[in-house]
């Protein structure tokens, strides 16, 4: 297990890589410091939305962006009809800030999402002025392909077994494609409706500078 100076190492190292990929990176010990460092970037009546995320809810940010300061279009509030939820997605392509967090983040900054809906990565790639993510150093992988198996090992069947999604790897606790092969391709897996692992996104080198922020913690966060 590597200790607390190596991981803090390894964090400033990633945060260097997001910088040269034109992405601004913010290094906090604990999450308890994110909720400040939010309320600093926001400003009253600013237009937010946010992808579903466990991360967000364990940093306290939910709550921040939940404030009567901004106006917050939150897709999963109590009683929200289909068309409501669906303007919201349309709406964020407009927006002031995207909060989410990420799938994996590789050791040379680069960002990998997977949706099932989609609106997440679309909003990621394109639209809301600023995406500020909120990443615990759990999620660091060596590069793209660790970050791969991370989605089938850890973050899809957990997604999934959050949901109640009735797919293979809410049960078996893992891709049901790792039980063929143990470098599946992305496309094996299941064909449930309810797959969550559709479409993928790398986020690499940005052409907008600093349109993408990630604040990392030291803490886990998430998964
Ligand atoms: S392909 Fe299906 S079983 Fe595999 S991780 Fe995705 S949702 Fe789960």
């Amino acid at each position: 297990m590597q200790n607390n100076k190596t991981l803090t190492e390894k964090i400033q190292n990633v945060i260097k890589a997001l910088e040269n990929n034109n992405m601004r990176g913010i290094y906090v010990k604990k999450a308890s410091e994110i909720p400040g460092i939010v309320k600093d970037m926001l400003f009253p009546g600013c237009v937010i939305t946010a992808g579903g995320s466990v991360s967000l809810s364990e940093s306290g940010v939910s709550d921040v962006i939940n404030s009567d300061k901004y106006n917050f279009l939150d897709r999963s509030k109590k009683g929200i009809s289909a068309e409501e939820q669906q303007e919201i997605f349309k709406a964020a392509i407009g927006c002031d800030f995207f909060f989410c967090s990420t799938n994996a983040i590789t050791e040379n900054g680069e960002l990998i999402n997977v949706d099932g809906f989609c609106n997440r990565i679309s909003s990621i790639a394109f639209g809301p002025k600023k995406v500020i993510m909120v990443v615990g150093s759990n999620k660091i992988v060596k590069d793209l392909d660790e970050g791969l198996l991370r989605i089938k090992k850890v973050a899809a069947p957990k997604n999934c077994a959050r949901l109640g999604s009735d797919t293979p790897c809410a049960k078996l606790g893992h891709c049901v494609s790792l039980s063929k092969s143990d470098n599946p391709d992305i496309t094996d897996g299941c064909a449930c409706d309810s797959r969550i692992c559709c479409s993928y996104l790398i986020s690499a080198r940005q052409r907008i500078k600093d349109r993408i922020t990630v604040i990392l913690c030291e803490e886990p966060l998430g998964y």
